[in-house]
């Protein structure tokens, strides 16, 4: 069961004012970073950049390729290209510096992803000042960053707080196993193993949903996308944003419309379906802005009930 209730989300307005830092574009084909204040809090959306691809098989289980297409189409989106993008989210509250989710990771800058490093460096923050990575859940475009090219730790002063549910999940040799078959679900067990071992000792902890986790950041469970997939409140004073990581993955902006369809990489659809709803439907009522992992940069702004589903309107 989803630990998401009402009483994480209630409370206050939850206005939330952007600032203008557009960035540092040089070769880069979209801005790196967009700055906002939450009350007292500023929060920086990072680009970690966008991965495009050939459209050639329908990305959800639940809808073929040509309603996949009708769906992008109504976006006004490519019929036959997909555009994924990704953006961790930097923190900096009082002394503290903290940063959720990490992007792809060096490994993939040729595939035109993997710039969080540099678009923090862009933003003013030397990644040796965080302190703290929070990490949603994981798959590699959200741990990747957690290590170098070379395997080193990419944030050597930060405790890394992961989610136990998914510690327990990826780091079970049983539920490993289960999935040595080839499949995109053995090379993300591979990749847990590789990037965790390569950090292992590094000031790891565990966090539990309901919790303030750093300050100002309360963990929220929304399985389903995986066992222990996690979003996150970032309050201060009346003012909240809600920080959704994977509730759509993948094209966000077609989940959203069409909150029933398994998104990409689903692990348990039909959880991740009903946490969707649920986090939406008190998102819409709250009217409390989010921003979303895979939402067009930079991916902060309001969802709102339209019709059988949800509309993303950007602030
Ligand atoms: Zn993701």
């Amino acid at each position: 069961m989803t630990s998401l209730t009402r009483r994480h989300v209630l409370g206050g307005t939850a206005a939330i004012a952007l600032s203008g830092h557009k960035a540092f574009a040089q070769t880069q084909e979209q801005p790196g970073f967009r700055a906002l204040k939450v009350g007292d809090i500023e929060v920086i959306v990072l680009s970690d950049g966008t991965r495009r691809s050939k459209l050639t098989a329908s990305p959800s289980r639940s809808a073929s390729l040509e309603q996949f297409q009708d769906a992008l189409a109504a976006e006004s989106l490519p019929r036959d290209e997909i555009a994924t993008s990704f953006q961790p989210v930097l923190v900096k509250n009082g002394s503290r510096t903290i940063l959720i989710d990490t992007g792809n990771g060096p490994r993939t800058l040729e595939a035109g992803t993997g710039r969080t490093a540099a678009n923090l460096v862009a933003a003013g923050v030397d990644p040796k000042q965080i302190d703290t990575v929070i990490i949603s859940h994981f798959h590699g475009d959200h741990i990747g960053g957690l290590v170098l090219a070379d395997g080193a730790s990419a944030f050597p002063n930060a405790a890394i707080k992961v989610p136990l549910n998914e510690w327990d999940y990826w780091l079970d040799d049983v539920n490993m196993n289960k999935a040595a078959d080839g499949s995109n679900l053995q090379n993300a067990h591979a990749n847990v193993r590789r990037v965790f071992n390569a950090i292992v000792g590094k000031n790891l902890a565990k966090y539990e949903w309901g919790k303030e986790i750093a300050p100002g950041i309360t963990a929220i469970g929304t399985p389903g996308h995986t066992p222990g997939h996690t979003s996150f409140v970032i309050a201060s004073g009346d003012s909240k944003l809600l920080v959704q990581a994977d509730v759509t993955s993948g094209i966000g902006l077609v989940f959203v419309r069409n909150p029933n369809w398994f998104a990409g990489g689903d692990m348990d659809g039909p959880m991740a379906v009903a946490t969707r709803r649920k986090l939406y439907d008190m998102l819409a009522a709250e009217r409390m802005p989010t921003t979303a992992y895979h939402l067009p940069f930079p991916a902060v702004g309001h969802i709102e009930r339209s019709g059988s589903g949800y509309r993303f309107t950007p602030a």
